[in-house]
Parts: structure tokens; sequence; C-alpha cells
């Protein structure tokens, strides 16, 4: 606690350098009475000398710091228990106008001959939380406008997404009007259980997509890595089967949870498959038509997917703009698979990358933290 003797004294040899100050200074008495104030006081508060001196330091203050000011100081003053007093802290002042505003307040005590008396210095900060709040509300509009950004680029992904199951539904449709028409009816209840499953999905897609706009956050669960793989090869084999594609499982590894949007990540890896399958189709499989999907453990703990295929590979011409929205080489394509599922992954903490491989065809990979307890957090 500062201990200031003879502070009279002192207040008068440095009068000059305390008018000086952009600081308020005020003294008051044991019980609150304003004793000597410096210019800046009058300028800050806006009161005249005869206004203020011999006062209540309570007038300086808004409700309900005005009334509970009185027994602070008793309470201090009995109980020597600091609140304020040495320590320096933010409160609100009311000026002779009546306006609020925000200070910086620090209270020194003073023992001058017995007498406790009290020194507090003043700052106006309203300033400067002006200026927070316009960058606070900078920064708002700013992320608005990310939103806003994120939303158009939502609606083509979404476009996008809804479109896959959309393809397959058609095609299975076909499918079965084929079968009925060369009276192999044993398959149809096989192709109205793909038409509901593809049906289904576009529903969970878009219902992913709603949840990621409105609280701009995915609903993650702790999943075991076989089973999201299982789902997913579930998904893309029947589709496979319809463009004579074969998908291979290789699952090295199975037993690792993840928290992870499951339907986010399906999506992903739906996306990479049907790339890859498109891709050997444009070749019309001169590699074969086997297609890889491979999760395995990375040596820095991550867990990696691979789908791996015997395609086309990325052209040199593609390599760059491959994860930039609106970039396609399809006829049909719009381009945005990609860079959403970058978005996804990135969002999951992983990574998604791509080689060409020298067998001929791609790998597209990602990875995806583990959790290591085994136990939901999100
Ligand atoms: P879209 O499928 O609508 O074209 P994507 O973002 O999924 O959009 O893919 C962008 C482009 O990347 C494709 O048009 C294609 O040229 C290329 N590409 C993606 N996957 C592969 C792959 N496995 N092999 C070769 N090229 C690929």
């Amino acid at each position: 606690r500062a201990c200031l003797p003879c502070l009279d004294k002192k207040i008068h040899l440095t009068r000059a350098s305390l008018d000086n100050a952009v600081e308020a200074i005020i003294t008051i008495d044991s019980i609150g009475t304003i004793e000597t104030v410096n210019h800046a006081t009058y300028k800050m508060f806006g009161y005249a000398t005869q206004e203020i001196i011999g006062q209540n330091v309570r007038m300086l203050m808004p409700e309900p710091f005005k009334s509970e000011h009185d027994h602070y100081l008793s309470r201090y003053l009995t109980t020597d228990s600091p609140k304020i007093i040495g320590t320096g802290r933010e409160a609100l002042a009311v000026r002779q106008t009546g306006e609020i505003f925000p200070i910086h307040l620090s209270v020194s005590e003073v023992h001058d001959q017995g007498k406790r008396s009290f020194v507090g210095l003043i700052r106006d900060i309203t300033t400067q939380r002006l200026a927070e709040q316009q960058s606070r509300e900078h920064r708002d509009e700013l992320a608005h406008a990310d939103r806003l950004n994120m939303l158009g680029e939502m609606a083509s992904g979404i476009a996008h997404e809804i479109n896959q199951p959309l393809t397959a539904i058609s095609l299975f449709a076909q499918a079965g009007k084929r079968f009925l028409e060369s009276g192999k009816h044993d398959r149809i209840p096989d192709i109205f259980d793909q038409l509901s499953q593809h049906a289904l999905r576009a529903g969970a897609v878009v219902e992913s997509m709603q949840n990621f706009a409105r609280r701009g956050e995915n609903q993650r669960e702790a999943t075991q890595c076989s089973r999201l793989i299982n789902k997913i090869v579930d998904f893309a084999e029947s589709e496979a089967r319809m463009r004579d594609v074969i998908v291979s499982l290789d699952e090295i590894e199975q037993s690792v949870t993840i928290v992870v949007d499951v339907v986010q990540i399906q999506q992903v890896v739906l996306n990479l498959l049907r790339n890859g399958m498109e891709a050997m189709q444009s070749v019309n499989f001169v590699n074969g038509n086997l297609i890889k999907l491979q999760t395995t453990l990375r040596e820095d703990g991550d867990l990696e997917v691979a789908v791996i295929d015997s395609g086309s590979g990325v052209s040199e011409d593609e390599k760059s703009t491959l994860f930039t929205p609106f970039s396609s080489t399809k006829e049909k394509g719009m381009g945005m698979g990609l860079s959403i599922c970058r978005e996804i992954i990135t969002a999951h903490g992983g990574h998604l990358m791509f080689k060409n491989l020298e067998s001929g065809g791609a790998k597209f990979y990602f990875t995806l933290p583990i959790e290591r307890n085994g136990a939901s957090n999100g």
C-alpha cells in the first residue's frame, strides 16, 4: 500500500506537473469528501472548482456504485481488506452532463499525521473502448462477409453433393427398367433397396450441410475407423458394379477411433472413389478396373485414408487448380468436389493430398487425427 506523508506539501510543490497530467487526480478523506483535484479532473468531469471541492466523491460515480461507495469505504476502514486499494481496475464514472464513461482507476491510501485519506488516479478510457469496439465491429463485419461467401460456396456444394446420389438413383432406375424388360425380376428388390439408400443419403447430405450452415460446426462423434470404411464400401460397391469397377479394401488399420462428422467423411471418401472411377473410365480401363481403398497408421500417429485408382492420373495442367472451386475437366463436372473435400478434412484437423503413381493412376489420400483415449469428446 502506498504511503505518502506530507501529501499537501507535495501536491503544492508539484502542482504544475499535476495540472499537466492527463489523468484526473483526486484526494478524498476517510468519509469520501473531495479535498483536492487537479486540472484534468475539471476537464474530465465538467465541474467548476467550487462545485466539486467539499462534495462527496459519490457525485462522480453512476449507480449502483454511487450508493455502495460509503459502504465500501467504511468496510475498508474497519477491516482494512483491500478491494481496489493498491490495485488498478476498470470502472465507470459520470460526468456533470450525466454521461457515463469508462475509466481506469487506481487508488492509493495516504497517511498524514494520523489522518487517513485516499488518492485516486483516473484515466478516461472512452477513446480506447471506442477503438476496441470499432475493431470488434470490423471483425464481425468480416466474419459476416466470410459467412456469406461460404454460403455461396455451400450452395454450389449442395448442388454437387446432391447430384451424386441423384445420378446413382437415375442409374439404378434405368437398371431396374432393364431388369424388368429382360424378366430378371429377382434383381428388382435390390434395385429398390439401392434407390431408397441413395435417396436417404441425399437427405443426410442436405441435413449435414444444414447443420454446418446453422452452427458453423460439425456433428462429430467417436467412430471406429472400420465401421466408417465398411459403410462407405457398402455405398461405393453398388455404384462400382454399375461402372464395372472393383473396389478392394486394404484395411491395415481397423481398431482406431476417430472423432468425425461421419456423413462428411463418407462424402469425402465417396467423392474420391467416384473421381477415381471416372478417371479410370476416361482411359477405358487401360490400367485395369481395380480401385483400392486403404487405411493405414502413419508414422506421425495420424490415420491415413487413401483411394488408389488406376485411371488417367492428374494432368500437369490440372495439378495447380485441382482444389480450386469450379475447376473441372469433366463435361458435367462442377469442380466443387475436391475443394469441399479439402475444406471438410481441414476442418477435421487433417490434410488432403494426392500424387500420381508410376503404374498410372493417382492416389488421393487424407489424414485424420486419432482419438487416443477412445472416448468421445465431441
Ligand atoms: P468434378 O468432379 O466436379 O470435376 P472435383 O473437384 O472433384 O470436381 O475434381 C476436379 C478435377 O480434378 C476433375 O475434373 C479431374 O480433372 C481432376 N481429378 C480429380 N480426381 C482425379 C483422379 N483420381 N484422377 C485424375 N484426375 C482427377
